[in-house]
């Protein structure tokens, strides 16, 4: 995907998801921009959308459409595992996938982030950021999220992957070798859910994750749902665990009052379109 940079004088905020096609958003206003150690941080307000956060010009969160994303990364896991205690978020410096994982009766939930600028803009600007850190279930790293996993010490029921794209800081979160290192701090029933990229953009990639996931893990299944303001609208996610089949849980813990999430979500989404199918075969 190629990026547009923005600037506080710009009307428009465009991010070019193919070569010829993307999606734009009038700016209203544009609310923070900095450059930090890792990347471009900005955030927007747009008419339809509420704040727009991009990093080095790609969207990732908006008021309007987040909740796609963070209950689809979030519950499916939640809602297989029958005790989730302990559960680690790497990424997810927005915020959402922390607010959604505090709705089970988790013991403790990390959140580890590499980039300090983007807790401080998301605390600002998107309030649900600061009340999640505020619950005194939440811990925040400052850290690289394959270094913390190789120096801790816990071991973990669920772990949540909500890295951005295989570019900058979050392209050595999608490789064999964190995947590797990440099943040595998983419980032996533990589950692993990581986004996954675009359905139909990035087939060659879910292709490649598919041969050494799917050696890795004995259930290891990709599932999907709609993002609006996402390259192509429909999104991938791994579920990844050596014990729970995400299909054959006869209880699922759903926490009330969700927008997307609910039993037949579950069951629907992991439904495979032959297309890729064919391409993870
Ligand atoms: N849902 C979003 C998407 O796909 O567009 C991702 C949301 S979240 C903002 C991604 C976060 O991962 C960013 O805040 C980024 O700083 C963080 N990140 C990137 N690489 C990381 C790493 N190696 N360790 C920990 N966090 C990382």
């Amino acid at each position: 995907m190629k990026a547009q940079a923005l600037d506080s004088k710009r009307k428009e905020a465009r991010e070019y998801q193919t070569r010829s096609s993307g999606v734009f958003f009038k700016v209203k206003k544009v609310l923070y921009e900095k450059k930090s150690a890792f990347q471009k941080i900005e955030i927007i307000e747009n008419d339809f959308y509420g704040r727009v956060l991009f990093l080095d010009g790609l969207v990732q969160t908006t008021e309007k459409d987040e909740f796609f994303y963070h209950e689809m990364l979030v519950h499916p896991a939640l809602a297989c595992h029958s005790r989730p205690e302990k559960v680690m978020i790497i990424g997810g410096g927005d915020g959402g996938a922390l607010r959604e994982v505090l709705k089970h009766p988790v013991k403790k939930a990390w959140l580890v982030e590499i980039d300090q600028e983007v807790i401080r803009a998301c605390e600002k600007y998107f309030p649900w950021l600061d009340k999640a850190l505020s619950d005194p279930r939440a811990e925040l790293a400052i850290a690289d999220g394959f270094e913390f996993i190789q120096r801790t010490t816990e071991k973990f029921d669920v772990i949540i992957v909500d890295s951005s794209d295989p570019v900058g800081p979050s392209a050595i979160l999608h490789a064999k070798d964190f995947y590797q290192k990440l099943k040595k701090v998983l419980k032996p029933d533990g589950i692993i859910v990581a986004q996954a990229g675009s359905q139909l953009l990035h087939l060659e990639e879910h292709a490649q994750k598919a041969k050494f996931l799917k050696k890795m893990f004995r259930f290891a299944r990709f599932y999907f749902g709609p993002v609006p303001t996402y390259p192509v609208g429909t999104w991938c996610y791994t579920f990844l665990s050596d014990r729970i089949d995400p299909l054959k849980i006869k209880k699922l813990r759903i926490p009330a009052g969700l927008n997307y999430y609910n039993a037949e979500i579950h069951q629907a989404c992991f439904a495979t379109p032959a297309f890729f199918e064919q391409a993870i075969k």
